[in-house]
């Protein structure tokens, strides 16, 4: 194996050696030796161009030239790039590269939910997912190859973390989504029927990307992986997503999830300032030590308090907690209750996503029944607390968020049960 180079991933806080995701800082890495401009912040770009010989100024023009169509355009090929001189084309051709990631396989659902299975230059698989609604379409990226962490129900929790994505394959997953939805300008979309947006959608603040006859609205960090663990990445590619003359999508449609890493959790409003969903599944200590093991070393308090004084938050922009429905686990009426009664205890500005677990080969626990998962979302909602059941999409393909499974081959209970007692001695 070519990534054995085992070096600190920065921002993340926990001491755990990983593989190294690049050779140039920040770059994607290419089998061509050309550099991957895709993640990279119009700066750096600059530099680059500037290494490879142009004086400042055209350097910095350049870069302010290509950015522009790389993110607003979609181009990839330097040739298609009319403003920026003819004879310069091949030059930056020849040196650097306009990436996508490479699709392994492409699945389209009968409910319209469409799955990549994704491979980065190294030879490793991720997954994104489309879920088209009615008044927005919403695209699930990964953050990481595998995860750290271990959480029972979760399939990803099985598999070992290769490692870090990239910014550029961060962000290439949603260059990748658009190109696909032939959402560039003139692409089909631009063709397409307005989509009517919901009365309750906050306007947009910044940025001058609208829903608009767009199928992509709205971005959830809810694939594979745990992206507070990935920070720097995750945050250097929402930037671009965000960035008025990058994608210039708002920072309210775009979702990040964690189980709750608290030390990062204030970073993350303060340095990406996008919407906060926590993966709580469980009220006590007992079950969430269970289920979500990072528990053991942030608990409920901690991150219940992290959450309330998460910069951002407010009514207008409420906290998301995810509860995934656990048959005789977690889907007790006390448990409802015990939520209603930890959210306002901590004031918070919630709403809680019911999710109905999506079983998986050799996984030890199943799904409540369709009247508990009713009851259980009836108590918190009666507690005042927004609290709808998430409807499952795309289950033919199995494209469920956070439970991506087709990089991983079916896996008996035993092995599954060793896969998680390995990780739970990594990281104790
Ligand atoms: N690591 C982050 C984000 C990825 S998981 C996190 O844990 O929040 C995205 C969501 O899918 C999380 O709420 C996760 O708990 C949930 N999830 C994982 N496996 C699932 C499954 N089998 N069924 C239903 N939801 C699942
Ligand atoms: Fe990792 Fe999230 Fe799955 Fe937990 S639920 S194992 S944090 S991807």
């Amino acid at each position: 194996m070519a990534d054995t180079n085992l070096m600190p991933i920065p921002g993340h806080i926990d001491p755990v050696p990983l593989p190294r995701a690049d050779v140039v800082e920040g770059v994607t890495p290419r089998d061509d030796g050309r550099i991957d401009l895709i993640g990279l912040p119009r700066p750096r770009i600059a530099e680059l161009f500037e290494a490879a010989g142009l004086d400042r100024k055209q350097a910095k023009l350049r870069a302010k030239q290509v950015f522009h169509w790389l993110y607003h355009r979609g181009v990839t090929d330097f040739a298609e790039m009319t403003d920026i001189a003819k004879a310069m084309r091949p030059w930056l051709a020849e040196r650097f590269a306009v990436g996508r990631p490479a699709i392994v396989e492409a699945q389209h659902s009968v409910d319209g939910t469409r799955k990549w299975l994704l491979q980065t230059a190294d030879g490793h698989d991720y997954e994104m997912v489309f879920i088209p609604d009615a008044d927005r379409g919403t695209l699930c990226v990964s953050s990481q190859v595998g995860c750290t962490l271990n959480c029972r129900f979760c399939h990803t929790g099985t598999m070992r973390l290769v490692r870090n994505l990239t910014a550029g394959e961060i962000v290439g997953q949603v260059m990748l989504a658009r190109d696909a939805l032939g959402e560039w300008p003139n692409g089909a979309a631009s063709q397409a029927p307005t989509i009517v947006l919901r009365a309750d959608d906050d306007e947009e603040d910044e940025g001058s990307y609208t829903s608009d006859g767009r199928l992509l609205t709205n971005i959830v960090m809810m694939g594979m992986g745990e992206p507070l663990y990935n920070f720097d990445n995750v945050r250097d590619a929402l930037k671009l997503v965000m960035d008025g003359d990058g994608l210039a999508l708002s920072k309210r449609r775009i979702t990040l999830s964690t189980s709750g890493i608290v030390p990062q959790m204030a970073k993350c409003g303060e340095e990406i300032g996008v919407n906060l969903a926590v993966s709580l599944h469980a009220v006590t200590k007992e079950v969430r030590d269970e289920i979500v093991p990072i528990n053991r070393k942030y608990g409920i308090e901690e991150l219940l308090q992290a959450c309330a004084d998460y910069p951002g938050a407010s009514n207008a922009r409420r906290i998301t907690f995810e509860y995934v429905m656990l048959k005789d686990k977690n889907d007790r009426d006390e448990d409802a209750r015990e939520l209603v009664r930890l959210l306002k205890h901590y004031k918070l500005p919630a709403k809680v996503n019911l999710i109905p677990f999506n079983p998986w080969p050799g996984t030890q626990y199943e799904c409540s029944t369709p009247e508990r998962i009713r009851r259980f979302s009836e108590i918190i909602f009666e507690g005042g607390i927004s609290a709808p059941v998430r409807t499952p999409r795309g289950r033919d393909i199995d494209a469920a968020c956070g439970q991506l499974k087709t990089a991983a081959e079916k896996k008996s209970r035993a092995e599954v049960d060793r896969l998680f007692a390995e990780k739970e001695a990594a990281l104790a």
